[in-house]
């Protein structure tokens, strides 16, 4: 069972892919394990946390337990999403939405992206048996999109802003073409990205950061933390809930803009360089704004000097990032002048992918 997160209508676990009010839909429950960790096993990926998760199918690539590094030059710890099998966190939420497409029967799954949803849902599509097809603009990089047909997905390229090629994937999926295995809207995907903080805590003995940091644009890993925090903390296996601070891209932040932005100047340039979060109008804007409310978070926006800048100073120490998720430490700064970081904060910074 699925509810709408705006109007609390019901719908059953295949379809429809969003409310009838427009509004993204949830599952109607958060699994939780009835007992406390104990011994754990890390042999599984995201299916070593199966008692959060609401699906029994299982996929995987190697997925998860990316490494928790120390990073003193930010005076923070770094998660390596970067490390994943196809180089992004978005394998977190593949793994479980191609499970629940295994799950519902579907046979073909569909996804827009301007690179790594698509890459992982095209990558754990294919080691399901399932088809997919994936939307992307028609100026995303050759080495991208060929990366993906790499998998036999069917790459569909879009003319025209990351907006229209939502809106030609979600035609495709009314027209009746597949099932929409979206990042952005798919509460699977969430799920998955969900266990980032699982293993955040783990990592950690079961404790918590103060704070979390990472990059925000359909908020698919900002939400899934959120979830992930909350539910540990539901279960009794730990006792708080970090800050989630996100990143967004001048030019394209809608959420940092209604949390007063920091200080970009009215006139400064978008920020073309981290395009994994050129998002204007995040169909879970809602979800992400209480997310913020409720955990005492903050947004700011970076620009593209800062974003390059900071990539270099990332590479220098050893740690090989895409342009996107280089917002995520070149923030910090801000969120310390803000007082969003407090000096000796325990920060845990998400590093969300590498591709190029
Ligand atoms: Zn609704």
């Amino acid at each position: 069972m699925r509810t709408c997160s705006v109007c609390d209508r019901e719908y059953p676990r295949a379809e429809p892919w969003r409310c009838s009010c427009g509004a993204p839909l949830d599952y109607a429950m958060q699994p939780l394990p009835d007992s406390q960790p104990g011994q754990f096993s890390r042999t599984s990926g995201v299916w070593d946390f199966a008692k959060f998760l609401p699906m029994d199918e299982r996929v995987s690539l190697g997925e998860g337990w990316t490494p928790l590094v120390d990073a003193p030059g930010w005076d923070a710890t770094f998660k390596l999403e970067s490390l994943h099998p196809t180089g992004s966190f978005k394998d977190r939420g593949a793994a479980t939405v191609i499970a629940e497409a295994l799950e519902v029967g579907a046979d073909r799954v569909l996804e827009d992206s301007s690179g790594n949803a698509g890459l992982a849902v095209a990558s754990y599509a294919a080691r399901a048996g399932l088809d997919a097809e994936i939307y992307v603009p028609a100026s995303a990089k050759d080495a991208k999109v060929r990366r993906i047909e790499r998998t036999g997905a069917d790459v569909v390229r879009v003319e025209g802003s990351r907006e229209s090629v939502t809106e030609a994937c979600i035609d495709a999926v009314e027209d009746g073409a597949g099932w929409y295995a979206s990042h952005a809207w798919n509460p699977a995907f969430f799920a998955g990205t969900a266990t980032a903080a699982y293993e955040i805590a783990a990592q950690r003995d079961w404790s918590v950061p103060d704070a979390v940091v990472t990059p925000l644009g359909h908020g698919t890993l900002f939400l899934g933390l959120y979830r992930g925090f909350q539910a540990l903390e539901q279960a009794g296996w730990t006792d708080a809930i970090p800050r989630i601070l996100g990143t967004q891209a001048v030019g394209y932040s809608p959420i940092a803009d209604d949390d007063e932005g920091g200080t970009v100047p009215d006139d400064a340039a978008a920020n073309d360089l981290a395009d994994g979060i050129h998002i204007r109008d995040p169909p879970r804007g809602r979800q992400i704004r209480h997310a913020i409310d409720e955990t005492d978070g903050a947004a700011v926006a970076v620009s593209a000097a800062a974003t390059e800048r900071e990539r270099d100073r990332l590479g220098a120490a050893g740690f090989h990032v895409e342009p996107t998720c280089a917002t995520a430490t070149a923030a910090l700064p801000e969120f310390r002048e803000r007082g969003e970081l407090q000096d000796g904060d325990d920060v845990v910074v998400a590093l969300t992918g590498r591709n190029d």
